[in-house]
């Protein structure tokens, strides 16, 4: 374990090309305090947790001062949003501090972001303020619960900066951990700016760093497609199995490791609507939760033609088509867990999409269902399950379609309950719960919700006795928050 004053870090991404990047000192908060640091997220980078009750800790995370041998830097990228083209972006309110590599937990990232403004900030202040700040650190952190691939977060410092939104907030900042922060955006923008050579040595880059088994295949291009479409694939089924919604699919948000990156105002699924979308100002539902599927292979498609000075056609046609069948494979296997299956029958897709559109018809929890369902003894009346549909008898029929499936793999019923409360959690980041944490803060400068949520959503499959409140229904106002872009 390393004390902070010795966290020394190094520059990997600044050694390449200064096309890429500009050097940005971080502009520091203003009367900076802990909001909450992350023990998990520590060890990932081997921090001694006792520094995370250090002045050291708050002072270098609000940018007052800088890890050993930081030399920050703002990266540049664009990306299409909302299927436009945006030829600039980058980053515009975060800095790459540098990255940390330790033989347990590999190599990361260490990213600030809030830090103030950089050549890339256009219009924007250079901040993030505390409500969009604390979001991403939770959602990050329950996405890791859920065992789908993210980006982590190692804190939140909070401050007495102005931040002006559509009121006057207080700016904070959050120190994002990523195994990488290059995004679809970054091979974007130099193929759309005709530099060939930037784009080929990113993928060189990438290849080296996280898939250097890869390093002297003669197609080691097509194989970094590849795996950007796999992971993609699985990471997105992942999503739909995990009732999530992204909320801001950008291909600058997009990356280039396949893992959910970038929390803006994203949302779980209270009840089950397929067409839920959480970005309010996502009025066409371009990134409505049952449009990401096809949303990411339309940017793995913008991916591949910002690489297509390393590929031919028939490569990049190659590797696309791999999208669709393993994301379709991903959450056949997922959901056939989510149900306690040990085998695979011919029925199966009927009964899982039956179930699906029941769920939707009858406006029932998605995550209480799945976690009730963990209970489900054969040949019994289903109480309190059966309760929580309006429509009983279309409960009872499915349930007894459900009931026989698992008697002909002679289902044991004791072991299906403890696998499948491994796959169905009890604890998720509902709106309402995020915005309760945010509004201690906001009002009374109390984080204990933050700390409590962050426990429970690290660990969401167990039980938490003395935490029951939190795996509630919503209620009713808590369904119909709606989630503002501004961050
Ligand atoms: P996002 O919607 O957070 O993914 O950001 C899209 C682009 O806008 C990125 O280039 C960001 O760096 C930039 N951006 C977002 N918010 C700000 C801000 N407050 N100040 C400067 N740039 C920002
Ligand atoms: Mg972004």
């Amino acid at each position: 374990m390393t004390a902070l004053v010795d966290l020394a870090v190094k520059h990997t991404f600044k050694n390449l090309s200064p096309a890429l990047w500009s050097s940005v000192q971080p502009t520091p908060l203003d009367k900076p305090f802990l909001v909450s640091a992350n023990p998990l997220a520590a060890e990932l980078i081997g921090l001694d947790p006792e520094a995370l009750n250090s002045q050291l800790f708050v002072d270098t995370f609000s940018g007052q001062s800088l890890l050993p041998e930081s030399q920050p830097i703002a990266m540049l990228y664009s990306g299409h949003q909302f299927g436009s083209y945006n030829p600039q972006l980058g980053d515009g309110r975060g800095l790459l501090l540098g990255d940390i590599h330790t033989p347990k937990h590999g190599h990361w990232d260490l990213h600030l972001k809030g830090a103030g403004q950089t050549p890339y900030s256009r219009f924007g202040d250079g901040r993030a303020v505390l409500r969009s700040s604390i979001r991403e650190y939770l959602g990050s952190e329950a996405m890791a619960g859920l065992g789908i691939a993210t980006t982590r977060a190692l804190c939140i410092i909070g401050s007495n900066t102005p931040v002006q939104r559509e009121t006057i907030e207080n700016g904070a900042t959050l120190l994002r951990l990523a195994k990488s922060h290059i995004r679809f955006g970054h091979f974007e923008y130099f193929h759309y700016n005709n530099q060939p050579d930037i784009v080929k040595e990113l993928a060189d880059h990438v290849i080296s760093l996280h898939y250097p088994e890869s390093a002297q295949a003669s197609d080691k291009y097509y194989q970094l497609l590849q795996q950007t479409v796999l992971k993609t694939a699985e990471m997105i089924a992942q999503w739909q199995v995990a009732g999530f919604a992204h909320g801001v699919m950008n291909t600058d948000n997009m990356s280039i490791l396949g893992d959910t990156f970038d929390y803006g105002p994203f949302g779980f699924l209270d009840d089950f609507n397929p067409a839920f979308i959480c970005n309010h100002s996502d009025h066409q539902g371009r990134y409505a939760f049952n449009q990401q599927p096809s949303i990411g292979l339309w940017n793995l498609n913008a991916l591949a033609h910002a690489l297509s000075s390393l590929l031919d056609v028939d490569q990049i046609r190659q590797a696309l088509g791999q999208y669709e069948p393993h994301l379709i494979n991903c959450f056949d296997q997922q959901m056939q867990k989510k149900l306690g299956l040990l085998e695979t029958h011919p029925e199966d897709q009927s009964l899982r999409a039956d179930l699906l559109t029941l769920l939707q018809n009858q406006h029932s929890d998605y995550h209480r269902f799945f976690r009730q369902l963990c209970d489900f003894e054969e040949q019994e009346t289903q109480q309190p399950l059966r309760d929580q549909f309006m429509d009983r008898e279309a409960f009872d029929s499915w349930a007894k379609r459900y009931s026989e499936r698992l008697l002909k793999e002679n289902s044991h019923q004791t072991q299906r309950h403890q696998t499948m409360r491994q796959a169905n959690p009890k604890y998720i980041l509902r709106n309402y719960l995020a915005q309760q944490a945010i509004q201690a803060a906001e009002d009374n400068n109390d984080f204990s919700e933050i700390d409590t949520l962050l426990k429970l959503l690290q660990s969401p499959f167990d039980e938490h006795p003395d935490f029951e409140d939190y795996a509630k229904a919503p209620p009713e106002w808590g369904k119909h928050l709606s989630i503002s872009c501004s961050s």
